[in-house]
């Protein structure tokens, strides 16, 4: 009851979850010495006070009774509370002996999109400066991997939207290509409600039935891992019936000819046969998006997460390009990002092959420009690494033999799970930084407890490019340190104080505008007090003069020549999918649940949110469920070359029936990205998360 409320307190904060990053309130009531917390939004320029039901319980993991709240250390196979300084002091003899036996790149680092752009510079600049080691990338590379590398091939920077959510509603049609925004990121909806209302049509590629589909106009329930084919047959179509934008073609692009010429190997009976889309709605979302006069193209993990994923976001791009939908009002391209600072963590240096400011590390006159900054000889920063899985094979090999891992949890996101797992078994030391112990900390040898997005203020970059100040002011939970300050107490211990002496988090930021200034993802502009005022600022913003930069490539694009590249790419790609078989005749996609998030580490705390999805499950075809024996709501086991899980049947009339979908939020048995290959997209190194031949069997467990 009201009258029983001794005390309120109110806590600005941001949603830790996904890409959309709501304005929030906790609020904290004491009611007879309890407390009882609520948590609603709050009104900004983006989510508008909406939140969805992940935003509503996101406080329940924060004030888990589980949170760690002191240094463990392993000792003969059991964790025990240890001070900070000790861990320091174990951290510094292992790191330090290892690099003088075996060298600085015995080290390595994996970072995470879940942490604050300051936290993401700041992991970088630990790994090359504090380390040394060239062996860096984080769990970003799974997620926005193919995105990120198609527009910098295309456009020549990786901003992921083009323009702003405010001009979606006044587009006139929309393709939405491997995303299911409904359940991913709830919020961005009623941007897309309001263009439907406004007579705007709207296409959905996916090959299951979802709540996105169902609000689209048109679905293609497209084959997984048919995407290039079926861009490739839109893009034929809109060349035959002249639909292309000539005048922007000539003046704004390159490689259309060469492009034009290729595309008449395309035959569009091939592509209905290899996408199982019919020739009659290939004609129509082509003519329809043709004809409009603008027109807005989003891609997400449904076509990303694929061994030809950068092929598959450039090959919808081309159609942007061809018909002169980018760089002008209601029209643009939108890369929907999943973690909360997808875009964000991946401008500032955590992976491997870039410095601050989207800068290249192989790049000679980049190296001089950050080293110098850093203050340290340009000849003692590493050059680049490798990608995140490719990581674990350094294991194996023997190359790397400790690793310290910050807010993520890669024995369960990474494809061929098991071999993961049994990798990070075999390091010499691990050390894990997290909310909880995850299946991942489980194996470490320390374990830092970090604090949650309540208590760790710092800039997150949404969606849209926009950089967003979260506030955080709840009290720290037990000893927990800020990522931010446990890199720097890592990096002192090893005699690095010089280069990680910070005394707050805007005093990191204000380091990141430094070394970002001049680059492509110029923060120059933005500080703290702007980002205050403004309620964020959308970069490139290379002045504090200058205001937001809201829509990209009005004038031109970010190559030298100001022209955007066009490219063709194969119906059949460059890697060998996994094809079905006599032994797995069945394709596997991966994804998503609305009420879960990442590997469920956080969100199956939230006892409001595991109420929704308590366990993993299997979506399956009726006739293909009556094929395979599979009876409903049973435990059925899913197997592929690289792995077998055991999930509950859910029969679906939804999905195609030559495909199963099960979701990836949960561990052991139940995770699915034990069943996904090894392999990996040649441009962005993204595991084929989305497409894995399978069987399927009535498990006997
Ligand atoms: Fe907003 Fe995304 Fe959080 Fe939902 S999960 S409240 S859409 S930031």
């Amino acid at each position: 009851k009201q009258d029983a409320v001794q005390k309120e307190k109110v806590y600005d904060t941001q949603c830790p979850y996904c890409s959309m990053q709501c304005k929030m309130q906790l609020i904290e009531q004491t009611v007879i010495s309890r407390k009882i917390h609520k948590t609603i939004g709050k009104d900004n320029p983006t989510s508008e006070g909406r939140l969805c039901i992940k935003g509503i319980n996101a406080h329940q993991h924060a004030l888990h009774r589980d949170r760690l709240k002191e240094p463990l250390m392993k000792i003969d196979g059991t964790f025990v509370p240890v001070s900070w300084n000790k861990a320091l002091e174990v951290i510094k003899e292992k790191f330090t002996a290892l690099q003088q036996t075996e060298g600085n790149n015995a080290l390595s680092v994996y970072g995470s999109a879940s942490i604050t752009n300051e936290e993401a510079y700041l992991l970088g600049k630990f790994a090359r400066v504090a380390l040394g080691t060239k062996y860096i990338d984080y769990n970003g590379r799974l997620c926005m991997g193919a995105a990120a590398t198609a527009a910098n091939q295309t456009f020549g920077m990786d901003r992921g939207f083009s323009m702003t959510l405010d001009e979606i509603p006044k587009t006139r049609c929309i393709i939405l290509a491997g995303t299911n925004i409904a359940e991913c990121q709830p919020t961005i909806m009623p941007y897309f409600e309001r263009a439907k209302e406004n007579g705007a049509y709207i296409i959905a590629i996916d090959p299951r039935e979802t709540a996105t589909t169902n609000f689209a106009d048109l679905h293609l329930k497209n084959k997984p891992g048919s995407d290039v084919a079926l861009a490739n047959g839109l893009l034929k179509i809109l060349i035959d019936e002249k639909l292309l934008d000539e005048d922007f073609l000539a003046a704004r692009t390159n490689g259309f000819e060469e492009l034009k010429e290729q595309m008449e190997s395309i035959d569009l009976d091939e592509v209905a046969e290899l996408t199982g889309v019919s020739k009659e709605q290939i004609y129509q979302t082509a003519i329809v998006f043709g004809k409009e006069t603008t027109g807005m193209i989003f891609t997400a993990r449904g076509i990303e997460q694929q061994l030809d994923g950068t092929a598959a976001v450039r090959s919808f791009i081309n159609l942007l390009l061809a018909t002169g939908k980018i760089g002008k009002a209601y029209s643009g391209y939108g890369a929907v990002t999943g973690q909360g600072n997808g875009q964000g963590a991946r401008e500032h240096g955590q992976k491997t092959d870039q410095l601050p400011g989207y800068r290249s590390i192989e790049n000679q006159e980049h190296r001089e420009h950050i080293s110098k900054l850093w203050g340290i000889d340009e000849k003692d920063l590493p050059r680049k690494g490798v990608s995140a899985y490719e990581m674990f094979e350094k294991i194996e090999e023997g190359e790397i033999q400790a690793m310290f891992i910050m807010c993520s949890n890669p024995i369960i996101s990474n494809p061929n799970a098991n071999f993961v797992k049994k990798a990070l078994k075999k390091l010499d030391f691990l050390v894990v930084a997290d909310l909880f112990l995850s299946d991942t900390a489980k194996l470490a040898d320390i374990v830092l407890p970090a604090t949650s997005y309540l208590e760790d203020a710092g800039t997150m970059t949404n969606v849209e490019g926009r950089v967003m100040l979260r506030e955080a002011s709840y009290p720290i939970v037990g000893n927990a340190k800020h990522d931010w300050q446990i890199i720097c107490e890592i990096a002192n211990a090893l005699g690095k104080e010089k280069y990680f002496n910070y005394q707050s988090v805007e005093e990191i930021f204000e380091e990141l505008r430094l070394t970002s200034k001049g680059g492509k993802s110029d923060y120059y502009g933005i500080t703290y007090e702007r980002l205050r005022k403004e309620k964020g600022v959308l970069w490139p913003c290379p002045s504090p003069t200058e205001p937001s930069t809201l829509r990209l490539f009005e004038q031109s694009f970010a190559h030298p020549d100001g022209k955007a590249k066009m490219a063709f790419f194969s119906n059949h790609g460059e890697v060998k999918k996994p094809k079905t078989s006599r032994k797995y005749p069945l394709l596997l996609t991966t994804g998503r649940v609305m009420s879960h998030y990442l590997t469920g580490e956080q969100t199956r705390k939230s006892p409001s949110l595991a109420a929704h999805n308590v366990e993993a499950f299997m979506e399956v075809h009726p006739e293909t469920a009556k094929q395979y024996g599979i009876k409903k709501n049973t435990l059925v086991k899913v197997e592929s070359k690289f792995g077998w899980i055991v999930v509950r049947s859910k029969w679906s009339d939804s999905i195609r029936k030559d495909t199963v979908f099960v979701p990836f939020h949960w561990t052991e048995s139940q995770n699915v990205n034990r069943l996904v290959s090894n392999q990996l997209d040649p441009y962005c190194k993204m595991p084929g998360f989305k497409v894995s031949a399978v069987n399927i069997t009535p498990s006997k467990e």
